[in-house]
Protein backbone atom coordinates (compact mmCIF):
# COMPACT_ATOMS: atom_id res chain seq x y z
CA UNK A 1 0.00 0.00 0.00
CA UNK A 2 1.25 3.35 -1.00
CA UNK A 3 1.80 6.16 2.13
CA UNK A 4 -1.04 7.09 3.95
CA UNK A 5 -2.79 10.35 2.74
CA UNK A 6 -5.68 11.14 4.52
CA UNK A 7 -8.59 12.56 2.84
CA UNK A 8 -10.72 13.60 5.17
CA UNK A 9 -10.45 14.91 8.97
CA UNK A 10 -13.49 12.48 9.17
CA UNK A 11 -13.03 9.13 7.23
CA UNK A 12 -11.15 6.72 9.77
CA UNK A 13 -7.46 6.63 8.35
CA UNK A 14 -7.74 2.66 8.02
CA UNK A 15 -6.10 2.74 4.12
CA UNK A 16 -3.21 4.38 2.85
CA UNK A 17 -5.00 5.54 -0.10
CA UNK A 18 -3.57 6.55 -3.63
CA UNK A 19 -3.97 10.19 -3.92
CA UNK A 20 -6.63 9.96 -7.18
CA UNK A 21 -10.66 9.77 -6.77
CA UNK A 22 -12.68 7.70 -9.20
CA UNK A 23 -15.78 8.68 -10.42
CA UNK A 24 -16.84 6.38 -13.20
CA UNK A 25 -15.84 3.66 -15.42
CA UNK A 26 -16.76 1.60 -18.90
CA UNK A 27 -15.99 -2.27 -18.90
CA UNK A 28 -12.32 -2.85 -17.51
CA UNK A 29 -12.09 1.13 -17.77
CA UNK A 30 -12.20 4.07 -15.26
CA UNK A 31 -11.57 7.69 -14.98
CA UNK A 32 -10.78 9.68 -12.09
CA UNK A 33 -12.50 12.98 -11.22
CA UNK A 34 -9.73 14.85 -13.54
CA UNK A 35 -10.72 12.87 -16.66
CA UNK A 36 -7.95 10.67 -16.41
CA UNK A 37 -8.68 7.26 -17.58
CA UNK A 38 -7.48 3.99 -16.52
CA UNK A 39 -7.44 0.16 -17.34
CA UNK A 40 -8.92 -1.14 -14.18
CA UNK A 41 -6.50 -5.17 -13.50
CA UNK A 42 -7.67 -4.68 -9.87
CA UNK A 43 -11.41 -5.22 -10.59
CA UNK A 44 -12.13 -3.80 -7.11
CA UNK A 45 -9.98 -6.55 -5.40
CA UNK A 46 -11.08 -9.56 -7.41
CA UNK A 47 -15.00 -7.93 -7.01
CA UNK A 48 -16.04 -6.23 -10.36
CA UNK A 49 -16.58 -9.46 -12.23
CA UNK A 50 -18.41 -8.22 -15.13
CA UNK A 51 -17.19 -4.66 -14.83
CA UNK A 52 -18.19 -1.43 -14.76
CA UNK A 53 -21.51 -0.27 -15.87
CA UNK A 54 -22.54 -4.01 -17.51
CA UNK A 55 -25.61 -2.92 -19.96
CA UNK A 56 -27.35 -5.59 -18.57
CA UNK A 57 -26.52 -5.29 -15.00
CA UNK A 58 -27.10 -1.86 -14.61
CA UNK A 59 -31.09 -2.21 -15.65
CA UNK A 60 -31.49 -5.02 -13.57
CA UNK A 61 -30.13 -3.23 -10.66
CA UNK A 62 -32.16 0.13 -11.37
CA UNK A 63 -36.12 -2.32 -11.79
CA UNK A 64 -34.99 -4.28 -8.38
CA UNK A 65 -34.47 -0.33 -6.97
CA UNK A 66 -37.82 0.23 -7.86
CA UNK A 67 -39.64 -2.71 -6.74
CA UNK A 68 -37.66 -3.83 -3.37
CA UNK A 69 -33.96 -3.32 -1.59
CA UNK A 70 -34.57 -4.77 1.61
CA UNK A 71 -37.45 -6.70 3.36
CA UNK A 72 -35.75 -9.01 6.25
CA UNK A 73 -35.22 -12.91 6.56
CA UNK A 74 -38.28 -12.39 8.78
CA UNK A 75 -40.28 -13.83 5.54
CA UNK A 76 -39.53 -15.76 2.44
CA UNK A 77 -36.93 -14.20 0.11
CA UNK A 78 -37.76 -15.37 -4.10
CA UNK A 79 -34.41 -14.55 -4.99
CA UNK A 80 -32.55 -16.37 -2.49
CA UNK A 81 -34.39 -19.36 -3.22
CA UNK A 82 -32.94 -18.35 -7.09
CA UNK A 83 -29.49 -17.87 -6.09
CA UNK A 84 -29.30 -20.92 -3.90
CA UNK A 85 -30.31 -22.91 -6.19
CA UNK A 86 -28.23 -21.33 -9.24
CA UNK A 87 -24.56 -21.69 -6.64
CA UNK A 88 -26.15 -25.35 -5.59
CA UNK A 89 -26.50 -26.37 -9.14
CA UNK A 90 -22.39 -25.06 -10.08
CA UNK A 91 -20.89 -26.04 -7.13
CA UNK A 92 -22.47 -29.93 -6.76
CA UNK A 93 -23.37 -28.75 -2.85
CA UNK A 94 -26.27 -28.61 -1.83
CA UNK A 95 -27.59 -25.43 0.95
CA UNK A 96 -26.69 -22.08 0.55
CA UNK A 97 -26.39 -19.27 3.79
CA UNK A 98 -26.55 -15.54 2.78
CA UNK A 99 -24.03 -12.69 4.10
CA UNK A 100 -22.48 -10.26 3.02
CA UNK A 101 -18.81 -9.92 2.99
CA UNK A 102 -16.34 -12.33 3.55
CA UNK A 103 -14.93 -12.48 6.73
CA UNK A 104 -18.72 -12.90 7.63
CA UNK A 105 -19.10 -16.09 4.95
CA UNK A 106 -15.81 -16.90 6.76
CA UNK A 107 -17.70 -16.54 10.72
CA UNK A 108 -20.25 -18.70 9.36
CA UNK A 109 -17.48 -21.45 8.27
CA UNK A 110 -15.92 -21.47 11.21
CA UNK A 111 -19.16 -21.66 13.12
CA UNK A 112 -20.29 -24.55 11.47
CA UNK A 113 -16.84 -26.20 12.13
CA UNK A 114 -17.48 -25.53 16.26
CA UNK A 115 -20.82 -26.74 15.99
CA UNK A 116 -19.99 -29.91 13.58
CA UNK A 117 -17.51 -30.79 16.38
CA UNK A 118 -19.76 -29.89 20.02
CA UNK A 119 -22.61 -31.83 17.91
CA UNK A 120 -20.16 -34.73 17.61
CA UNK A 121 -19.02 -33.97 21.76
CA UNK A 122 -15.67 -32.21 20.88
CA UNK A 123 -15.94 -29.51 23.25
CA UNK A 124 -12.83 -27.44 22.71
CA UNK A 125 -12.77 -27.73 18.80
CA UNK A 126 -9.86 -27.35 16.81
CA UNK A 127 -9.34 -26.24 12.69
CA UNK A 128 -6.09 -26.61 10.73
CA UNK A 129 -5.18 -23.44 9.07
CA UNK A 130 -2.29 -21.99 6.60
CA UNK A 131 0.91 -20.16 7.14
CA UNK A 132 0.09 -16.88 4.79
CA UNK A 133 -4.08 -17.57 5.04
CA UNK A 134 -6.19 -14.51 4.51
CA UNK A 135 -9.71 -14.98 5.71
CA UNK A 136 -10.67 -11.64 6.87
CA UNK A 137 -10.62 -9.05 9.33
CA UNK A 138 -12.79 -10.13 12.50
CA UNK A 139 -11.50 -11.55 15.71
CA UNK A 140 -12.01 -14.74 14.61
CA UNK A 141 -11.19 -14.61 10.71
CA UNK A 142 -7.87 -12.50 11.42
CA UNK A 143 -7.06 -15.17 14.02
CA UNK A 144 -7.41 -17.54 11.12
CA UNK A 145 -5.33 -15.56 9.09
CA UNK A 146 -1.62 -16.45 9.05
CA UNK A 147 -0.05 -12.80 8.65
CA UNK A 148 1.13 -10.93 11.87
CA UNK A 149 0.47 -7.93 10.30
CA UNK A 150 -2.93 -8.37 10.15
CA UNK A 151 -3.50 -9.90 13.97
CA UNK A 152 -1.04 -7.21 15.47
CA UNK A 153 -2.33 -4.94 18.36
CA UNK A 154 -5.31 -7.55 18.21
CA UNK A 155 -4.53 -9.87 20.83
CA UNK A 156 -6.10 -12.25 22.35
CA UNK A 157 -6.47 -14.39 19.78
CA UNK A 158 -8.96 -16.47 18.88
CA UNK A 159 -8.26 -19.86 20.32
CA UNK A 160 -8.61 -23.43 18.96
CA UNK A 161 -6.65 -23.08 15.64
CA UNK A 162 -3.54 -25.33 14.54
CA UNK A 163 -1.33 -23.72 11.69
CA UNK A 164 0.38 -25.67 8.73
CA UNK A 165 2.24 -25.17 5.78
CA UNK A 166 0.72 -24.97 2.57
CA UNK A 167 1.25 -27.93 0.09
CA UNK A 168 2.64 -30.38 3.06
CA UNK A 169 0.21 -33.34 4.06
CA UNK A 170 2.95 -34.53 5.93
CA UNK A 171 2.96 -31.79 8.04
CA UNK A 172 -0.49 -31.49 8.22
CA UNK A 173 -0.34 -34.56 9.74
CA UNK A 174 1.84 -34.78 11.72
CA UNK A 175 0.24 -31.43 13.23
CA UNK A 176 -3.00 -33.23 14.10
CA UNK A 177 -1.74 -36.49 14.99
CA UNK A 178 -3.77 -38.13 17.62
CA UNK A 179 -5.52 -35.00 18.31
CA UNK A 180 -9.17 -36.02 18.68
CA UNK A 181 -10.55 -32.44 18.94
CA UNK A 182 -9.79 -31.72 15.31
CA UNK A 183 -13.11 -31.12 13.26
CA UNK A 184 -12.25 -29.23 10.28
CA UNK A 185 -9.36 -28.36 7.40
CA UNK A 186 -10.19 -24.87 6.37
CA UNK A 187 -8.14 -23.12 3.56
CA UNK A 188 -8.22 -20.84 0.28
CA UNK A 189 -7.76 -22.77 -2.91
CA UNK A 190 -5.72 -20.18 -4.04
CA UNK A 191 -4.15 -17.76 -1.29
CA UNK A 192 -4.95 -14.43 -2.65
CA UNK A 193 -3.84 -11.48 -0.06
CA UNK A 194 -0.53 -14.75 1.19
CA UNK A 195 0.85 -13.76 -2.44
CA UNK A 196 -1.20 -15.62 -5.41
CA UNK A 197 0.02 -18.95 -3.91
CA UNK A 198 -2.64 -22.12 -5.34
CA UNK A 199 -2.53 -25.37 -3.31
CA UNK A 200 -1.12 -28.28 -5.64
CA UNK A 201 -3.98 -30.20 -7.16
CA UNK A 202 -2.48 -33.43 -5.44
CA UNK A 203 -2.26 -31.76 -1.96
CA UNK A 204 -6.45 -30.33 -2.45
CA UNK A 205 -7.47 -34.72 -3.63
CA UNK A 206 -4.98 -35.32 -0.47
CA UNK A 207 -6.57 -33.16 1.98
CA UNK A 208 -10.23 -34.44 1.02
CA UNK A 209 -9.37 -38.10 1.49
CA UNK A 210 -7.82 -37.07 4.64
CA UNK A 211 -11.01 -35.51 5.81
CA UNK A 212 -13.06 -38.31 4.60
CA UNK A 213 -11.01 -40.55 6.91
CA UNK A 214 -10.83 -38.70 9.90
CA UNK A 215 -14.57 -36.88 9.63
CA UNK A 216 -13.26 -34.01 9.38
CA UNK A 217 -14.89 -30.92 7.65
CA UNK A 218 -12.86 -29.53 4.31
CA UNK A 219 -13.85 -25.64 4.06
CA UNK A 220 -12.40 -23.78 0.88
CA UNK A 221 -12.34 -20.47 1.33
CA UNK A 222 -13.24 -19.19 -1.84
CA UNK A 223 -14.19 -15.56 -1.22
CA UNK A 224 -11.60 -14.38 -3.88
CA UNK A 225 -10.53 -17.26 -6.53
CA UNK A 226 -14.18 -18.62 -6.46
CA UNK A 227 -17.08 -17.15 -9.16
CA UNK A 228 -15.22 -18.15 -12.59
CA UNK A 229 -11.92 -16.01 -11.78
CA UNK A 230 -9.89 -19.16 -12.76
CA UNK A 231 -12.03 -20.94 -15.84
CA UNK A 232 -14.05 -22.52 -13.17
CA UNK A 233 -16.49 -21.90 -11.12
CA UNK A 234 -14.82 -23.08 -7.91
CA UNK A 235 -11.05 -22.82 -8.25
CA UNK A 236 -10.98 -26.41 -5.93
CA UNK A 237 -12.76 -27.97 -9.08
CA UNK A 238 -9.48 -28.17 -11.20
CA UNK A 239 -8.79 -30.77 -8.26
CA UNK A 240 -11.70 -32.59 -8.95
CA UNK A 241 -12.85 -32.61 -5.65
CA UNK A 242 -15.53 -31.02 -3.42
CA UNK A 243 -15.20 -29.33 -0.19
CA UNK A 244 -17.89 -29.30 2.41
CA UNK A 245 -18.37 -25.72 3.00
CA UNK A 246 -17.20 -22.99 0.58
CA UNK A 247 -17.20 -18.98 1.52
CA UNK A 248 -17.76 -17.16 -1.22
CA UNK A 249 -17.97 -13.27 -1.37
CA UNK A 250 -15.97 -10.73 -3.68
CA UNK A 251 -16.88 -11.74 -7.09
CA UNK A 252 -20.64 -12.67 -6.29
CA UNK A 253 -22.62 -9.21 -6.91
CA UNK A 254 -20.10 -7.95 -9.17
CA UNK A 255 -19.88 -4.83 -6.61
CA UNK A 256 -22.91 -5.09 -4.62
CA UNK A 257 -22.15 -6.32 -1.69
CA UNK A 258 -22.83 -10.20 -1.41
CA UNK A 259 -21.71 -13.16 0.75
CA UNK A 260 -22.73 -16.77 0.86
CA UNK A 261 -21.45 -20.08 2.60
CA UNK A 262 -22.48 -23.25 0.63
CA UNK A 263 -22.55 -26.24 2.17
CA UNK A 264 -22.56 -30.52 1.28
CA UNK A 265 -24.76 -32.86 2.84
CA UNK A 266 -22.24 -33.19 6.13
CA UNK A 267 -22.66 -29.15 6.89
CA UNK A 268 -26.35 -28.86 5.70
CA UNK A 269 -28.50 -29.19 8.73
CA UNK A 270 -25.69 -28.28 12.00
CA UNK A 271 -27.21 -24.65 12.18
CA UNK A 272 -30.89 -24.71 13.18
CA UNK A 273 -33.23 -21.69 13.63
CA UNK A 274 -31.53 -19.59 15.87
CA UNK A 275 -28.00 -20.75 15.64
CA UNK A 276 -26.72 -18.15 12.82
CA UNK A 277 -28.07 -14.93 10.96
CA UNK A 278 -27.96 -11.49 9.19
CA UNK A 279 -29.88 -8.56 9.08
CA UNK A 280 -28.59 -7.78 5.40
CA UNK A 281 -27.78 -10.83 4.45
CA UNK A 282 -29.61 -12.32 1.15
CA UNK A 283 -31.55 -9.14 0.58
CA UNK A 284 -33.47 -8.49 -2.33
CA UNK A 285 -30.57 -6.04 -4.34
CA UNK A 286 -27.87 -8.29 -3.28
CA UNK A 287 -29.58 -11.41 -4.80
CA UNK A 288 -30.55 -9.68 -7.69
CA UNK A 289 -27.06 -8.62 -8.08
CA UNK A 290 -25.82 -12.55 -7.55
CA UNK A 291 -28.64 -13.90 -9.74
CA UNK A 292 -27.45 -11.36 -12.78
CA UNK A 293 -23.81 -11.72 -12.32
CA UNK A 294 -24.10 -15.49 -12.42
CA UNK A 295 -26.37 -14.81 -15.62
CA UNK A 296 -24.41 -12.24 -17.62
CA UNK A 297 -21.27 -15.07 -17.06
CA UNK A 298 -23.00 -17.42 -18.68
CA UNK A 299 -24.54 -15.72 -21.66
CA UNK A 300 -20.84 -14.41 -21.88
CA UNK A 301 -18.83 -17.29 -21.69
CA UNK A 302 -16.77 -15.90 -19.10
CA UNK A 303 -15.43 -18.96 -17.34
CA UNK A 304 -14.31 -19.71 -20.66
CA UNK A 305 -12.84 -16.01 -21.20
CA UNK A 306 -11.17 -15.72 -17.74
CA UNK A 307 -9.45 -18.90 -18.72
CA UNK A 308 -8.18 -18.16 -22.08
CA UNK A 309 -7.60 -14.61 -21.47
CA UNK A 310 -5.78 -15.53 -18.35
CA UNK A 311 -3.53 -17.91 -19.82
CA UNK A 312 -3.30 -15.88 -22.50
CA UNK A 313 -1.94 -13.07 -20.72
CA UNK A 314 0.49 -15.28 -18.19
CA UNK A 315 2.03 -16.53 -20.93
CA UNK A 316 2.62 -12.64 -22.67
CA UNK A 317 3.86 -11.67 -19.16
CA UNK A 318 6.38 -14.46 -19.37
CA UNK A 319 7.64 -13.50 -22.86
CA UNK A 320 7.24 -9.97 -21.94
CA UNK A 321 9.82 -10.40 -18.57
CA UNK A 322 12.13 -13.44 -19.89
CA UNK A 323 15.13 -11.63 -19.29
CA UNK A 324 14.31 -10.63 -15.58
CA UNK A 325 13.38 -14.47 -15.03
CA UNK A 326 16.18 -15.50 -16.35
CA UNK A 327 18.19 -13.61 -13.94
CA UNK A 328 16.14 -14.07 -11.24
CA UNK A 329 14.41 -10.25 -10.40
CA UNK A 330 11.31 -12.08 -11.65
CA UNK A 331 10.46 -15.28 -9.36
CA UNK A 332 7.50 -17.01 -10.13
CA UNK A 333 4.66 -15.88 -12.38
CA UNK A 334 1.95 -17.83 -10.56
CA UNK A 335 -1.70 -18.05 -10.38
CA UNK A 336 -4.92 -19.50 -12.79
CA UNK A 337 -6.89 -18.04 -15.09
CA UNK A 338 -7.53 -14.10 -14.19
CA UNK A 339 -5.71 -14.36 -10.79
CA UNK A 340 -2.17 -13.83 -11.34
CA UNK A 341 0.53 -13.04 -9.33
CA UNK A 342 4.31 -11.70 -10.11
CA UNK A 343 6.58 -12.63 -7.62
CA UNK A 344 9.71 -10.17 -7.54
CA UNK A 345 12.85 -10.52 -5.70
CA UNK A 346 12.21 -7.26 -4.10
CA UNK A 347 9.30 -5.54 -2.48
CA UNK A 348 7.43 -3.42 -4.95
CA UNK A 349 4.94 -1.46 -3.29
CA UNK A 350 6.00 1.13 -5.33
CA UNK A 351 5.31 -0.16 -8.23
CA UNK A 352 1.09 0.97 -7.44
CA UNK A 353 1.56 4.58 -7.46
CA UNK A 354 4.40 3.84 -11.14
CA UNK A 355 1.58 1.77 -12.69
CA UNK A 356 -1.60 4.66 -11.90
CA UNK A 357 0.75 7.30 -13.31
CA UNK A 358 0.76 5.03 -16.46
CA UNK A 359 -2.85 4.35 -16.45
CA UNK A 360 -3.06 1.39 -14.81
CA UNK A 361 -4.99 0.00 -11.54
CA UNK A 362 -2.93 -3.01 -9.99
CA UNK A 363 -2.11 -4.16 -6.20
CA UNK A 364 0.84 -5.54 -4.65
CA UNK A 365 0.23 -8.09 -2.33
CA UNK A 366 2.66 -10.05 0.73
CA UNK A 367 5.42 -7.05 -0.39
CA UNK A 368 6.50 -8.77 -3.40
CA UNK A 369 3.77 -10.05 -5.74
CA UNK A 370 1.93 -7.81 -8.29
CA UNK A 371 -1.77 -9.03 -8.28
CA UNK A 372 -3.79 -9.23 -11.40
CA UNK A 373 -7.39 -9.70 -10.93
CA UNK A 374 -8.97 -7.61 -13.51
CA UNK A 375 -12.87 -8.24 -14.27
CA UNK A 376 -13.40 -11.56 -16.39
CA UNK A 377 -14.99 -9.74 -19.27
CA UNK A 378 -11.15 -8.72 -20.14
CA UNK A 379 -10.38 -9.04 -23.59
CA UNK A 380 -6.77 -9.67 -25.17
CA UNK A 381 -6.42 -6.56 -26.34
CA UNK A 382 -6.43 -5.22 -22.97
CA UNK A 383 -4.23 -8.19 -21.77
CA UNK A 384 -1.92 -6.68 -24.16
CA UNK A 385 -2.06 -3.52 -22.60
CA UNK A 386 -1.40 -4.99 -19.21
CA UNK A 387 2.03 -6.42 -20.55
CA UNK A 388 2.85 -2.88 -22.57
CA UNK A 389 2.17 -0.70 -19.43
CA UNK A 390 3.67 -3.21 -16.48
CA UNK A 391 6.53 -5.03 -17.73
CA UNK A 392 8.50 -1.89 -18.15
CA UNK A 393 7.74 -0.77 -15.03
CA UNK A 394 8.97 -4.11 -13.76
CA UNK A 395 12.24 -4.27 -15.12
CA UNK A 396 12.81 -0.88 -14.29
CA UNK A 397 12.33 -1.23 -10.53
CA UNK A 398 14.21 -4.48 -10.58
CA UNK A 399 17.54 -2.00 -12.19
CA UNK A 400 16.78 0.17 -8.86
CA UNK A 401 19.26 -0.18 -6.53
CA UNK A 402 17.67 -1.43 -3.32
C1 LIG B 1 -11.01 -10.56 0.75
C2 LIG B 1 -10.99 -11.90 1.39
C3 LIG B 1 -11.71 -12.15 2.56
C4 LIG B 1 -12.41 -11.06 3.34
O1 LIG B 1 -13.46 -10.53 2.63
P1 LIG B 1 -14.18 -9.16 3.14
O2 LIG B 1 -15.35 -9.02 2.23
O3 LIG B 1 -13.16 -8.08 2.99
O4 LIG B 1 -14.54 -9.37 4.55
C5 LIG B 1 -11.72 -13.44 3.06
N1 LIG B 1 -11.09 -14.44 2.43
C6 LIG B 1 -10.41 -14.23 1.29
C7 LIG B 1 -9.74 -15.40 0.64
C8 LIG B 1 -10.32 -12.97 0.75
O5 LIG B 1 -9.61 -12.78 -0.36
Amino acid sequence: MPSATPSSPHVMNTYGRLPIALSHGQGCRVWDTNGREYLDALGGIAVNTVGHNHPKLVPALQDQLTKLIHTSNYYHVPHQEVLARLLVERSGLTNVFFCSTGLEANEAALKLARKFGHDKGIERPEIVVYEKAFHGRSIATLSATGNPKVQAGFGPLVEGFIRVPVNNLAALKAATEGNPNVVAVFMEAIQGEGGVNPMHMDYLRDVRALCDTRDWLLMIDEVQCGMGRTGKWFAHQWAGIKPDVMPLAKGLGSGVPVGAVVVGPRAANIFQPGNHGSTFGGNPLAMRAGVETIRIMEEEGLLENAEKVGAYLKASLETALAAEIANGGVKEIRGLGLMLGIDLAKPCGALVQRAVDAGLLISVTADTVVRLVPPLILSRAEADEIVTILCPLISALLKEAA
